[in-house]
């Protein structure tokens, strides 16, 4: 297993409409086990393959609707998901970890149905509530090249400035769309510098 890294929005693949997965090989399976390392390490709640640079329709999800002890949620690996049924609109603030430290209020379902392939390759099907359907639409959203800043609501887009003197640990410094996208590209063209 290995980490790897996580593409920055104004990367061209994040903006791509990603392949279905035709053959599930030891490749497939090695590139899930990174995602969810990944994923663990960065923190976040859950990854799409086009994040780490891969254009296929593979996602992870953390399991959200299980709250016990464990040190590390239970993963779904989603092969091909599609929703086949959402229902209701809630509105609530995400993030995302190819648009590090902006956050932004989005209408998502309030509950989805998802079907997909597992790791087995067998088809599954699963109902997802709350927080679990909000990551789930929003991981589904980046293999078709889409992310929460297309979508959020303009005016609720922020950064989240590290504030100790806040009780959340941050405070919120609006940005519009137009501002927050050239900053993300201009963190691209420099890691690219960079090499
Ligand atoms: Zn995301």
């Amino acid at each position: 297993m290995a980490l790897r890294k996580i593409l920055v929005c104004g990367d061209p693949v994040l903006r791509m409409k990603a392949k279905r997965v035709r053959s599930i090989d030891d490749g497939l399976l090695e590139m899930l086990d990174d995602m969810v390392e990944t994923m663990f390490d960065a923190p976040g709640i859950g990854l799409a393959a086009p994040q780490i640079g891969e254009s296929v329709r593979v996602v992870v999800v953390a399991d959200l609707s299980v709250d016990d002890d464990q040190e590390r949620p239970e993963v779904h690996r989603l092969i091909n998901p599609r929703i086949v049924e959402a229902e209701g609109q809630v509105e609530a603030a995400e993030g995302c970890l190819s648009l590090p430290t902006l956050q932004g209020v989005v209408l998502r379902p309030r509950r989805v149905v998802v079907e997909a392939l597992d790791a087995d390759g067998e088809p599954m099907v699963m109902e997802m509530e709350g927080w679990s359907a909000r990551a789930i639409s929003h991981e589904i959203d980046h293999l078709d090249g889409r992310m929460f800043i297309d979508l959020a609501e303009p005016d609720s887009l922020a950064w989240m400035v590290p504030d100790e003197e806040d009780d959340r640990g941050y405070r919120l410094n609006t940005v519009s769309k137009q501002e927050a996208l050239e900053a993300f590209q201009r963190l691209v063209d420099r890691a690219k510098a960079d090499g």
